[in-house]
């Protein structure tokens, strides 16, 4: 069976597992290299990054993790996950590092503080038949793409309001990345995307 992590020092975890195991994969907390050695595939949840980052250092986590990223094993990055992925950060505290992996660049906090948090309804035009009715997405205190490098397929942006035309879901390769909480709607498509893409690997 396709066995899935999700990255356990911070974040929402237990509905990423929980989200996992709805999609039929195996779903297991990640904390030390050696649970890391174990899983086909992991998801790098919400929280806050600038703790994730220090945390993964002091478990002795954030070395492994980026061997793995450039070993190319599949990483799904939500919100705070999709900054650790981020290969350029703007708006970081100082000495803020992140795993890097995807060429991006990603605001943090991007939305401002008027807007901590919304919700939108997003497309996922090229993602297939499943998606054929908006995705309802929740972003908190979230981060934005910038910029993409020259291979990564913009999966959704923001089609109304002031934030119309950001760039909030990306992939590249067999690294996936969204703006928003995947995990807090019930809506278990991307987490069937991202297991699917593991799966046919
Ligand atoms: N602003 C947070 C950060 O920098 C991300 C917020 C979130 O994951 N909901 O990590």
């Amino acid at each position: 069976m396709t066995v899935i992590g999700v990255f356990a020092l911070q974040g929402n975890v237990r509905e990423h597992l929980a989200m996992l195991t709805d999609v039929g994969v195996e779903a297991r907390p990640v904390r030390r290299p050696s649970e890391l050695e174990q899983v086909d595939a992991l998801v790098l949840p919400g929280g806050e990054s600038t703790t994730m980052d220090k945390l993964a250092r002091a478990f002795e986590l954030f070395e492994p993790l980026q061997k793995r990223i450039a070993d190319g094993m599949p990483v799904f990055g939500t919100c705070a996950g999709m900054i650790m992925l981020a290969n350029e950060i703007t708006g970081g505290i100082e000495g803020q590092e992140t795993l890097g992996g995807l060429d991006v660049t990603v605001r943090r906090n991007a939305f401002g503080r008027q807007v901590d948090s919304f919700e939108a309804d997003l497309d996922f035009p090229g993602l297939g038949p499943g998606f054929g009715t908006p995705y309802h997405a929740v972003f908190i205190r979230a981060p934005w793409v910038e910029r993409v490098g020259r291979d990564v397929e913009v999966l959704s942006t923001v089609s109304s309001g002031p934030a119309t035309g950001r760039i909030v879901a990306v992939r590249h390769d067999r690294l996936l990345a969204t703006s928003f909480h995947p995990e807090m709607t019930g809506d278990a498509r991307l987490h069937g995307y991202f297991a699917e893409l593991v799966r046919g690997l």
